[in-house]
């Protein structure tokens, strides 16, 4: 028999993915196989409340296929959240494929991707992530026209990353005004962990606007290129956490904040593109808050890319898309603003908002339906 507090742990441990995707809300997963190619890809359609489900697809070694469908939940599910704030006609949803980029990523293994994903008949909208390229989704676009982050030749925006990086700026100067009275970044450390494709533009455009730029990434190679073209300086990966900067921004890989290192943190704000920051949003983003770190929400401000990709299915127009990242500025504030006066987490106040949205338009659909 078991004892009544061993009860809860073997629930837990027993629970299947069916359980997962009640509680966290997916309408659909899709697990894409071609031996032949070495292809192991899961697509996530979190929600199709407010249209169809955009999100990238990430490329990553990952250790464990447990690990992967993890991922591939809690980012299709951030994906609604940030389409939503985003105030976009999108739902969420996103695509990882297992393995090493660098060794097994080929056009025909990206092709066959895109054919998983026409399949799913524009329910799912897919774009770059981590380990994946514009060039790339020009190889996804030979199977697929559900495809967003296409180069310029063939009428989309091209990489989205600037348009991330120029959002996550503008939050930077936004959490900066909101901590020190003023926008400049002028003499302030900060660290950009991550010198992938957001890291490295947005580091460029701190040094440009006069901040002290410490850079770290897993292949220190990639860090130190960058460092040495812009003008910053290079900690280890693995020296990131204790390191004295006034902003910490995340730009690698997501879950890097828990409760081992947030204690260890010593910087005044949280500001950066990578996604699910938080290993736990309900634990990890109190503890920010009780330690006095101003902890501005991944998804509202890492939205920069999604908007771009999204102007590219209206029609591209750089301008109109450069306007709609520069909302982020404003929307950040209000967001301080709401948590401080309702004495909610940044984090929460953010998601309010987007759960806002969806449920309204849920519910506008069924009295219609009615
Ligand atoms: P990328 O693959 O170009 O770069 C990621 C970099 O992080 C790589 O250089 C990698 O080596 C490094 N890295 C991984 N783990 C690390 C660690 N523990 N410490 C230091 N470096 C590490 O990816 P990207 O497109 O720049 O995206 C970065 C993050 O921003 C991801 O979380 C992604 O989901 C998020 N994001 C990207 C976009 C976009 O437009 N590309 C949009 C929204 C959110």
């Amino acid at each position: 028999m078991i004892a009544a507090m061993e009860e809860p742990l073997v629930a837990e441990a027993q629970k299947g993915i069916f359980d997962a995707l009640a509680e966290m809300g997916h309408e659909q997963v899709v697990m894409c196989s071609d031996a032949e190619l070495g292809l192991k890809a899961i697509i996530g359609v979190h929600s199709t409340v407010l249209g169809p489900a955009l999100g990238g697809t990430r490329f990553w070694h990952y250790a464990t296929e447990a690990e992967a469908i993890k991922d591939v939940l809690r980012l299709s599910r951030g994906m609604t959240f940030k389409n939503s704030i985003a105030g976009l006609k999108l739902g969420g949803g996103k695509a990882v494929i297992i393995g090493n980029p660098i060794k097994i990523k080929t056009p025909a293994l990206m092709r066959r991707f895109g054919q998983f994903v026409e399949s799913l008949g524009g329910r799912y909208i897919t774009a770059e992530d981590v380990g994946v390229s514009t060039v790339d989704m020009e190889s996804v676009f030979l199977s697929t026209k559900h495809v967003t982050g296409l180069p310029e030749h063939l009428g989309g925006g091209g990489d989205p990353s600037p348009h991330t990086a120029y959002g996550v700026f503008l939050a930077i100067k936004a959490s900066a005004n909101r901590v020190w009275g003023s926008d400049s970044l002028a003499g302030k450390r900060i660290l950009v962990q991550g010198t992938g494709h957001v890291g490295s533009y947005l580091a460029e455009r701190l040094v440009a606007a006069g901040a002290k730029v410490v850079v770290a990434d897993l292949y220190e190679d990639r860090a130190l290129a960058l460092a040495a073209r812009i003008g910053a300086t290079v900690v280890p990966a693995d020296e990131v956490i204790g390191q004295n900067v006034d902003i910490y921004a995340p730009c690698a890989l997501g879950g890097i904040l828990n409760s081992q290192n947030i204690p260890e943190l010593k910087c005044a704000i949280v500001a950066g593109a990578a996604n699910n920051q938080l290993d736990n949003e309900l634990v990890h983003g109190p503890m920010l808050a009780d330690r006095g770190i101003l902890y501005a929400p991944d998804f509202l401000i890492n939205s920069g890319g999604v908007m771009n990709v999204y102007q590219e299915m209206l029609g591209y127009d750089r301008a109109l898309a450069v306007q709609r990242v520069e909302t982020i500025y404003d929307t950040l504030l209000h967001i301080y603003d709401t948590a401080q006066q309702e004495r909610i987490t940044t984090h929460q106040a953010a998601l309010d908002i987007a759960l806002a949205r969806i449920n309204a338009t849920k519910l506008a659909a069924t009295l219609r339906s009615n």
